[in-house]
């Protein structure tokens, strides 16, 4: 295994990275950072946990000049994400001299201004702020080199995919791309074809992801008696800092104030709170202050807390994606952590989904914790890998290999397509469209 510097990162990177306790490369990084650094395209499939923001972050901060104009973009979902990853790359770059600031809704513009005329080299953003800034001018992207998609697959699903067509429209042909993403849909690859040169493919195996630090367990029980096993997987659990799942805010409110009545000090997170009050949870439940979060799912996107050692789903959610990120929430860094599912009799089918799509062992809690299964589900009839699971039988997963290792598209097809659409639509590199006029240009 070699180490940063053998990998190509620079002496003032890898000093920062001793520092924060970073001693060798994860394995993500062993593999994306010599192909960035070689001057490729790279789409990596990666979790959030893996070490994927050093993955793209270190060779940024090795190429890019140190003082000048915005010459890296990364696309997040979230404000969260935003925060957490440009946070972590000003650590990367504390010898550096680089300035990485983060642009986010919710975050007064003001301050946003202000930030960008001190002078900054790396952009993190969310799609939505990003346009306004480019639509006021207040953003100028034709240095950019290098462009990330952090979270693909999440932009994807929160309707970014137009946005990131509009911002990419703004950037330099003559550039690197990235993509990040936990899974790989068909949209992503179209994405990637239609914007990325020739890439090289970065894929870990399962047991290289996080997720095999996690013992995840579940519970089958009545929807009525949730709560009452809630509080007693809080009253039994090995560590503090818990992340509690629900499915809706109006849930995470509930939740959280009949887990206040049973003693417990617990603080909710989702997306109707103002930027302040979400960063003023975060902060406590950092700081211990709190120590049960209770979230939706949107808002404990790239929730990056090292202490997290249990998640608990107090609803399952109905896409097995959505419950392999939130139990990536724990065991962050290498530690371990625990993952405990409450399957309530409606929610059955939903949790078999995610039981068929792991070949890591979930096992039931209800023998050894001495709880019923209750008496209907007996009755119930499953899908039969599902019913064949639930009585102790584990699967792998056979549906992983939706894409074949080492895709290599070529890069002239991409280009040519980019300015054939350009000149259809009358587009000049920097035109004055504005962003509702794109969109109707492509409907
Ligand atoms: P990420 O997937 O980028 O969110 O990273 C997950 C966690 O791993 C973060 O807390 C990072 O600070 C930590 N991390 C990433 N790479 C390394 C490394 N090579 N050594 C130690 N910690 C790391």
């Amino acid at each position: 295994m070699k180490t940063f510097q053998e990998l190509g990162i620079d002496v003032e990177t890898t000093k920062a990275l001793r520092e924060h306790g970073y001693e060798d490369p994860f394995p993500i990084q062993q593999e994306a950072i010599p192909l960035m650094l070689k001057g490729l395209d790279v789409i990596g499939q990666a979790h959030t946990g893996t070490g994927k923001t050093a993955a793209f972050a270190l060779p940024i901060l090795t190429k890019i000049k140190r003082r000048g104009p915005i010459q890296a973009l990364i696309l997040v979902p979230t404000r969260e994400l935003a925060v957490q990853v440009s946070a972590e790359i000003n650590k990367f770059a504390k010898y550096t001299g680089i300035r990485t600031v983060s642009i986010y809704g919710g975050q007064s513009i003001g301050i946003q201004y202000d930030q960008l005329r001190r002078g900054v080299q790396i952009l993190v953003a969310t799609p939505g702020r990003l346009i306004d800034h480019i639509k006021q001018g207040s953003i100028d992207l034709e240095n950019v080199k290098f462009v990330v998609l952090d979270e693909a697959d999440r932009m994807l699903d929160m309707g970014f995919i137009e946005d990131i067509k509009f911002i990419l429209f703004y950037v330099n042909e003559d550039r690197q791309t990235c993509l990040f993403s936990a899974t790989m849909p068909p949209e992503i690859l179209r994405l990637a074809q239609e914007y990325m040169k020739e890439f090289e493919e970065v894929r870990l195996n399962e047991e290289e992801l996080s997720l095999d630090t996690i013992d995840q367990s579940y519970l089958i029980v009545y929807e009525k008696e949730k709560f009452r096993h809630l509080c007693n997987l809080i009253r039994i659990r090995d560590k503090k800092q818990t992340i509690v799942f629900a499915a809706t805010k109006q849930r995470t409110h509930r939740l959280a104030s009949e887990l206040k009545q049973e003693g417990f000090r617990a603080i909710t997170i989702h997306g109707d709170l103002t930027q302040r009050q979400r960063d003023n949870a975060m902060y406590r439940f950092k700081r211990g202050d709190e120590d049960i979060l209770v979230a939706t799912d949107i808002a404990a996107r790239g929730i990056d807390v090292p202490a997290v050692g249990h998640v608990l789903n107090y609803d399952i959610p109905e896409d097995p994606l959505i419950y392999f990120h939130r139990i990536g929430r724990t065991a962050r860094a290498g530690a371990t952590g625990k993952a405990i599912s409450l399957v309530s009799q409606d929610r059955i089918d939903d949790f078999g989904r995610i039981l068929r799509q792991t070949k890591h062992p979930i096992r039931k809690l209800n023998e050894e914790m001495g709880v019923e299964v209750p008496a209907v589900q007996r009755h119930h009839t499953h899908s039969r890998s599902f019913s064949r699971r639930y009585q102790g039988y584990e699967y792998g997963n056979q549906n992983r290999d939706r894409w074949s290792r080492g895709t290599r598209y070529r890069k002239d097809v991409g280009n040519r397509y980019r300015q054939a659409k350009r000149h259809d639509r009358g587009y000049s590199h920097r035109g004055h469209y504005s962003h509702s006029s794109y969109r109707n240009s492509r409907s």
